[in-house]
């Protein structure tokens, strides 16, 4: 696989992707930008990212914008920025009318991203990336200061979710929420449906903790 092209028409012909607009939002965001060797960029496979960190495998980047049902025009919180990737990919989704706000415990993590990001503008006039706003913080208590928010999804492993949890509070009423949540390193990937309450577990996934007051400990 060595183009972003081709790994695109892999996660679409193994059904990871499934509608046009998430097509389209990976096909203008190239993943090498965002990992640290680009030789297996456009490989299914978690990967490391500059600071230590790991940036998702494509399918579970894809599973988790396919469910979290993006529309043009709307506010959506990105918990854990890690590359930069899934925020990028969501400035896409909501468009030149929406915002995304995409916030990072580790204040490294977050110029990492903004810098990924930045990379995106030079060569394609056309990237408008000016949609998002960084913000370094404890994600695991959202982020009230831009709240409610159409849509959250969290990147890092939750321990646990429910109608009392402050990300819930922060999304409007007929909001939704894709998370990882269980276990410290295992997780069931959860789709969150504020108006009937309702979780649905879509996948099993590992992904790494969510660090912070109400997630894991350091
Ligand atoms: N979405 C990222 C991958 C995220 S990896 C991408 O597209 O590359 C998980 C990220 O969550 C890591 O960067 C980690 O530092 C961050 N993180 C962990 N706990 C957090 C917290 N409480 N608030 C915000 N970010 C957190």
């Amino acid at each position: 696989m060595h183009t972003n092209d081709g790994m695109v028409d892999a996660l679409r012909s193994f059904g990871w992707i499934t509608s046009k607009k998430v097509e389209a939002a990976f096909r203008k965001i190239d993943r090498a930008l965002f990992v640290e060797s680009g030789d297996y960029a456009y490989f299914d496979m978690a990967l490391p990212t500059k600071s230590g960190q790991t940036i998702s495998a494509p399918s579970v980047v894809a599973t988790m914008l396919e469910w979290l049902d993006v529309h043009e025009g709307m506010k959506v919180l990105d918990v854990g920025s890690g590359s930069g990737y899934n925020a990028a990919l969501l400035s896409e989704l909501v468009g030149a009318k929406g915002q995304v706000v995409t916030i990072e415990k580790y204040p490294e993590l977050g110029e990492l991203a903004k810098m990924n990001i930045a990379k995106l503008g030079t060569g394609n006039s056309e990237q408008k990336t000016g949609n998002i706003i960084y913000v370094v913080g404890d994600g695991s208590e959202g982020c009230g200061k831009y709240a409610p928010y159409d849509r959250i999804v969290v990147t890092a492993g939750m321990p646990w979710v429910d109608e009392t949890h402050p990300l819930v509070k922060q999304l409007r009423p007929d909001g939704k929420l894709v998370a990882p949540v269980g276990e410290r390193h295992f997780q069931g990937l959860i789709v969150y449906d504020k108006k009937t309450g309702r979780q649905l577990k879509v996948l099993d996934v590992m992904f790494v903790p969510l660090v912070g007051k109400y997630g894991f400990s350091e």
